[in-house]
């Protein structure tokens, strides 16, 4: 089957994950047809040679074709719409791979759509920035029967450093969404103390470099330490994304009655920094919610500080 040899790729969506996941692929020898919304974003992936296709269904002749968009209901659309959905088409592909992330209930309704018309569907949601992807360290969560797996594996470990395979049906959506509840917990805790250091006289610098150095350290604390320090707030995630992902883990608290305080306090903290304009930037923007909240304006400390990943 092409689909094992030697597989041809689709991809939807190419915003800040789509373009460079994109990229991956491309740059790792598949032949790869792209589609976005915005033609436009197209343009670098066209110069690196993948084909540009005028509407979602041209991809259905590929044999995968992955989908990176923002919502649920983005993803029912590019999938499921009467008119220009990809499984709506005539020419279908064998395998969809969606790296959104997305609620359980919109992942199974395309699976199921999809397998009507005899397509596999896998969900592969992600972990990392666009830059992370580009420094080879992003990390996937998926979920799908095993059959599928063994086929798409390749194509998913071009993308980073770990996949990470969690089982059947939507259990990558559940893992996907709670990781980025600690996403947003951990920012929020990061930018209280970085706003207590400032009120008490100790620099935001001084404070990532020993946390990066400490076990409290992460990659991700290590590659938002400019944004931190340097109020570099220019987007790789969006506060709107994020709140997005704080609502589909809070409906699963409650569909669980999960008790989640932090959570919930966090998700408005998410919301406030929406309100104060923030909606486009990055959403480390919390730091200046919480320096705001202390009374504070906060100003680029200009060090020489790197993400460490280079
Ligand atoms: P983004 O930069 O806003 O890009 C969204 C992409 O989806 C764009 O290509 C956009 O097309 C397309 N799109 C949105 N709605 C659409 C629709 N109705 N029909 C067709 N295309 C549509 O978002 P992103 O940061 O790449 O995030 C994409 C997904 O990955 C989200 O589910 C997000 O939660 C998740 N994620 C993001 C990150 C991150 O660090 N950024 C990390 C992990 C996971 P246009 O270009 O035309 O707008």
């Amino acid at each position: 089957m092409a689909t094992q040899e030697n597989p041809t790729v689709g991809w939807i969506g190419l915003g800040n994950m789509g373009a460079p996941l994109a990229t991956r692929l491309v740059d790792e020898g598949y032949s790869t047809a792209v589609w976005n919304r915005t033609a436009s974003k197209a343009d670098p992936l066209a110069a690196k040679g993948a084909t540009v296709v005028e509407a979602i269904r041209d991809l259905g002749s590929q044999s995968v074709v992955f989908s990176m968009v923002s919502t649920s209901a983005d993803l029912e659309q590019v999938m499921l719409d009467p008119e220009l959905g990809l499984l709506t088409g005539d020419s279908l592909p064998e395998i969809v791979v969606d790296c959104s992330t997305v609620s359980v209930e919109t992942s199974k309704k395309v699976r199921e759509f999809a397998e009507s018309k005899g397509v596999r569907f896998f969900a592969a949601p992600v972990s990392g920035n666009g830059k992370v992807v580009a420094a080879g360290k992003l990390s996937v969560v998926c979920s799908g029967d095993e059959e599928t797996f063994a086929i798409v594996q390749p194509l998913i470990e071009s993308f980073g450093r770990s996949v990470t395979y969690v089982g059947d049906g939507e259990a990558a959506r559940l893992v996907k969404i709670y990781h980025n509840l600690l996403l947003g917990i951990y920012t929020q805790a990061l930018a209280e103390i970085l706003v207590l250091g400032e009120k008490s006289g100790v620099k935001r610098e001084a404070v990532m470099e020993f946390i990066n150095n400490s076990v409290m350290g992460s990659i991700f604390s290590q590659y938002k330490t400019p944004a931190l320090v340097n109020l570099d707030f220019h987007p790789t995630f969006t506060p709107v994304l994020l709140r997005k992902d704080f609502d589909l883990g809070l409906t699963e608290a409650r569909k669980h009655e999960v008790p989640m305080p932090i959570t919930n306090l966090t998700r408005d903290i998410v919301e406030s920094s929406i309100g104060h304009g923030f909606a486009k930037d990055d959403f480390a923007t919390m730091l200046l919610i919480a320096a705001a909240n202390a009374g504070i304006e906060l100003k680029s400390e200009q060090a020489d500080v790197t993400d460490g990943l280079d």
